[in-house]
């Protein structure tokens, strides 16, 4: 029976953080039983995009730092690495690291910030969705990997959590190309679970300290909901995370996915939660992609009919991040009066959102009409 430990932290007080991860890592064995001395250690974060810490878009700085003590005690070698959307060069991370405030982390802790950007083609001999994707070498070239996703809602995947996480193995603009190939939720969700089943990490710590509610990943709120989660079992823990923020993880494409293929830890009647009462620490009044998880239930169904379309609004200041980003070239920047803008042409539009997701000011609505 997959075990999910589950524990309360107020906020990001490094005291406060360090002693809900231990806990949580204590309940699953301790940290020497995952990680033994000299081990390279991937911690696979979170980087959507380059986001100051309280806008909930990446993971903690803090959490991450508790996370390589653990680490480094253990006597491995932590190395804080994600791929991005956008760019995969080392340029784009030093400026990510800066402004998510990791480099401070790596300062205080000694731990490494990976600029490797090189991949490798990797079979998927029993892949459901693909056979055959591009990895990024850090995953590859690691004895473990920790990741630390930040619980958030999703666009197009209603939640993102340890296991859409595993996606940003995947390098920097293939991940738009995969995007291409496969738009829809479900499709996409296949080639999510081919990579966490490749590559299953050898443990998941979920940042729900303070999550992002409504537009995510990239433009919902920071929401606070107060917990740590950690499993060996990644798709265990976002069903219990998804539970936790009152979101029926089997209204989700990707726990749907989870029980076409027979995942027992997708029901949540075979997980062993230890530590807090899920009850007692649930979010009620946490805003899902449409409001709530039954009204989202509707919406996703009418979606089929009439998913809403991206359209720029006046933030926009013509950066070009989603011009590079759309899989299918839908996206052009166009001089308007004095400014620059961006001008999306719906007529091959997948509804992929990624120009959304990516926007670093907002600057996309998503509207039916
Ligand atoms: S919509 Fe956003 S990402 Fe696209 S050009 Fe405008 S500001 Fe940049
Ligand atoms: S315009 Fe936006 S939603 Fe449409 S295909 Fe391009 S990135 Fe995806």
């Amino acid at each position: 029976m997959a075990k999910v430990a589950l524990e309360t932290c107020p906020n990001y007080e490094i005291s406060k953080v360090d002693e809900a991860i231990n806990k949580c890592i204590s309940s699953l064995g301790g940290i020497s039983s995952f990680i033994s001395k000299g081990d390279k250690v991937i911690l696979k974060i979170n980087l959507l995009r380059p986001s100051l810490p309280d806008k909930a878009v990446v993971t903690h700085p803090v959490f991450i730092e508790s996370v390589v003590k653990e680490v480094q005690n253990a006597g491995g070698i932590p190395i804080i690495a994600d791929s991005p959307g956008g760019p995969f060069t080392e340029n784009r991370l030093r400026i990510d690291y800066k402004i998510c405030k990791y480099d401070e982390v790596a300062k205080r802790t000694g731990a490494e910030l990976n600029f490797d950007t090189r991949f490798e083609e990797v079979e998927f001999p029993h892949g459901l969705g693909i056979k055959k994707l591009k990895i990024a070498k850090f995953a590859l070239d690691a004895d473990k990997m920790i990741t630390l996703p930040k619980l958030k809602t999703h666009m197009l995947m209603q939640f993102t959590g340890a296991c859409k996480v595993e996606y940003g193995l995947v390098p920097g603009y293939e991940k738009m190309a995969l995007h291409g190939k496969f738009p829809s939720a479900s499709s996409l969700s296949k080639v999510i679970m081919d990579i966490v089943e490749r590559f299953p990490p050898t443990i998941s710590i979920m940042d729900a300290i303070v999550g992002m509610e409504g537009l995510g990943p990239g433009n919902g709120k920071p929401k606070r909901i107060g917990a740590v989660l950690a499993s060996t079992s990644p798709v265990a823990l976002d069903v219990v995370a998804m539970s936790l923020v009152n979101l029926d993880p089997k209204s989700t494409p990707l726990i749907k996915e989870c029980q076409s293929r027979g995942i027992s830890d997708a029901d949540i009647s075979n997980i062993d939660i230890v530590g807090k009462n899920l009850d007692e620490l649930r979010v009620y009044d946490f805003k899902h992609v449409s409001g709530s998880s039954k009204l989202s239930a509707i919406v996703q169904a009418i979606g089929r009919f009439a998913p809403p379309k991206p359209f720029v609004n006046e933030k926009c200041i013509g950066c070009g991040i989603c011009k590079e980003n759309c899989p299918n070239g839908q996206i052009s920047i166009v001089t308007d009066g004095n400014k620059k803008r961006a001008k999306i042409i719906h007529d091959n539009c997948i509804k992929c959102y990624c120009c959304h997701e990516l926007c670093p000011n907002d600057a996309i609505d998503l509207r039916r009409f």
